[in-house]
């Protein structure tokens, strides 16, 4: 088993009953790609209970940050919902995913297509000057039930096209496209039916999509990301795991059901 750090919490923000994100000390030794997700937890009982979790955090930040769901009865969630500033987080010392940059061919628009908590690795990407330097276009789509669930609206609309570093390449290329399932919003519908009826591209401006020009990453629950890949291979793209290496799309599992 890997090393677990011992890291204090530093700041928690709670959207709704069922969604919160927190911000911890982050060891000087751990060391991550951005995209990439580590278990973190709690310590239950004298005994690590642990979870997969993306990091939200991009890798030159200080600290880490993570996005997480409450599940009522959930052995880990149902606990770390009440975490407060200074309790202890634990965090492996091994970060490992499928959601690089590295892991896809050269393109000119990148989509990074989320639902639920599948937008946390995403907000990662977004804070990585790389992600602009390789892409003209990045969309960011992210699929939830109620407009609360919109977790980082504001960090992706507001902050993050004023960071001083990379915030003009934020304004020319970053596309949001939020879409809600069970409330009235600017959007509404499945991600997947926009995707299917083209209104997804209609909507952004965007053409088609294609093999030449397009790239995408997808991190979502099981069905999701089903019928994502569906609709890709139905288009002609080709899946990097299935590939080997470097291809058009990249998938990640934003939760298993257990
Ligand atoms: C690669 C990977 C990355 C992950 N990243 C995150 C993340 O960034 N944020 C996060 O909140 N969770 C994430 N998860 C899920 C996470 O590992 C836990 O399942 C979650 O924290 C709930 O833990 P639990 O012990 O309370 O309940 P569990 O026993 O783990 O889950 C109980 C049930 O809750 C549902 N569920 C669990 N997680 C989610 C979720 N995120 N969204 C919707 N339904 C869910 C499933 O139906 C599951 O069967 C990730 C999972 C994987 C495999």
């Amino acid at each position: 088993m890997p090393a677990i750090y011992k890291e204090k919490i530093l700041d928690v923000t709670h959207y709704n009953e069922g969604l919160f994100s927190f911000k911890a000390t982050r060891n000087e030794a751990l060391k991550f790609e951005n995209g990439e997700f580590v278990m973190i937890g709690l310590e239950v009982d004298g005994v690590p209970l642990l979870r997969a979790y993306s990091i939200v955090s991009p890798n030159y930040a200080e600290e880490l940050e993570f996005l997480s769901i409450i599940v009522p009865d959930g052995p880990l969630t149902s606990r770390l919902k009440d975490i407060r500033v200074g309790d202890e987080l634990l965090v492996s010392a091994k970060p490992t995913g499928t959601l690089l940059l590295d892991h896809l061919l050269p393109g000119k628009n990148l989509y990074l297509l989320s639902t639920g908590t599948g937008l946390a690795p995403f907000i990662c990407l977004i804070q990585d000057p790389e992600t602009y330097e390789r892409f003209d276009k990045v969309i960011i789509t992210h699929g939830v039930r109620i407009v609360s669930d919109l977790a980082y609206r504001d960090f992706i609309t507001k902050a993050l096209p004023e960071n001083e570093f990379f915030g003009e390449e934020v304004q020319q290329k970053l596309l949001y496209y939020p879409t809600v399932t069970r409330e009235e919003f600017d959007n509404t519908g499945r991600l997947t039916d926009a995707m299917i009826s083209k209104k997804l591209f209609d909507d952004l401006d965007m053409p088609e999509p294609n093999k030449v020009d397009d790239r995408f990453m997808i991190c979502g629950g099981p069905d999701m990301l089903k019928q994502t890949c569906e609709i890709l291979d139905g288009w002609g793209f080709e899946q990097s795991e299935k590939r080997g290496f470097q291809a058009d799309y990249v998938i990640e599992r934003a939760f298993v059901e257990r």
